[in-house]
């Protein structure tokens, strides 16, 4: 899938949080989105996938060419877009499994049978390592914090999306999980080459599996550096000041000129 974010500015609570952002992003590519906290990195994931609270006030995102700004949260979901939350919610009294079986139901517009669900179910969750109670529990709660992310990219196995977004994905996960979790997305990027993928992160970590064409800098709502692998591996190292510093630099020269 192709996805572009052309000059967008985004309104959170009566803040811009998002200035004038650009981003393209093409069928088969990984792009990393690293940055400080607060800078509006979930913003972004979230003003993609259409949470309503995120209110676009100029520029446009396009998929394969097309606004999808009037669509709505499920809408871009059958487009094939999917968010891996940073903070995955947590829905008492629907089971996890009436849950996914719905979801891939509704994608795909007809009721997936039983037999199959169960079977790809069995499958996915074996391959995740997870506990099989999980299936059985509600959506989320009382997950710990990493059993919630596995059951975020068990999501990914069966609802096959072809953008997907993982906001800090790998935040909170324990060396193993981390292990198994990057083993699962670079089997499903392998099986589904055209899947492209935004991977928020802190940590260059999880490139190891999923190896990035881009990795980009936000700071203060808009990409202020784009780089390759390199970069995270550099930032990991020697922190954000530098580059956050140089753009400050740069500002002020381009005032003087
Ligand atoms: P990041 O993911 O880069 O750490 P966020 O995008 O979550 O940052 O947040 C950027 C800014 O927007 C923060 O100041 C945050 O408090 C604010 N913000 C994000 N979502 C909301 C919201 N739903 N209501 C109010 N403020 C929000
Ligand atoms: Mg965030």
């Amino acid at each position: 899938m192709k996805l572009q974010i052309i000059n967008l500015n985004v309104v959170v609570d009566n803040k811009e949080i998002i200035k004038s952002l650009n981003l393209d992003i093409n069928p088969q590519e990984i792009h990393v989105i690293m940055g400080p906290n607060g800078v509006g990195k979930s913003t972004l994931s979230r003003v993609i996938m259409g949470d309503p609270n995120y209110k676009v006030i100029n520029g446009d995102i396009l998929v394969d060419g097309k606004s999808i700004l009037k669509l709505s949260v499920d809408k871009r979901s059958k487009l094939g877009i999917f968010l891996a939350m940073q903070y995955p919610m947590e829905i008492d009294g629907v089971s996890n499994q009436d849950f996914l079986r719905t979801a891939i139901s509704s994608l795909n517009n007809k009721r997936v049978g039983l037999y199959e669900f169960i079977l790809d179910c069995e499958k996915a969750t074996s391959e995740l390592k997870m506990d099989k109670n999980l299936i059985h529990r509600s959506l989320n709660t009382g997950f710990s914090g990493g059993e919630k992310k596995k059951n975020e990219v068990l999501q990914i196995k069966l609802l096959k999306p072809k953008f997907i977004i993982l906001d800090e994905l790998d935040s909170g996960l324990d060396v193993d999980s981390l292990k198994i979790v990057g083993e699962n997305l670079r089997q499903y990027k392998e099986e589904n080459e055209d899947t492209s993928i935004l991977i928020i992160t802190h940590h260059p970590k999880i490139l190891e599996y999923l190896k990035p064409d881009y990795v980009h800098i936000i700071s203060d709502g808009k990409i202020i550096k784009t780089g390759s692998y390199e970069l995270a591996l550099d930032i990991e190292k020697k922190g954000y000041n530098d580059y956050l510093d140089k753009t400050i630099t740069l500002t002020k020269e381009e005032e003087y000129e």
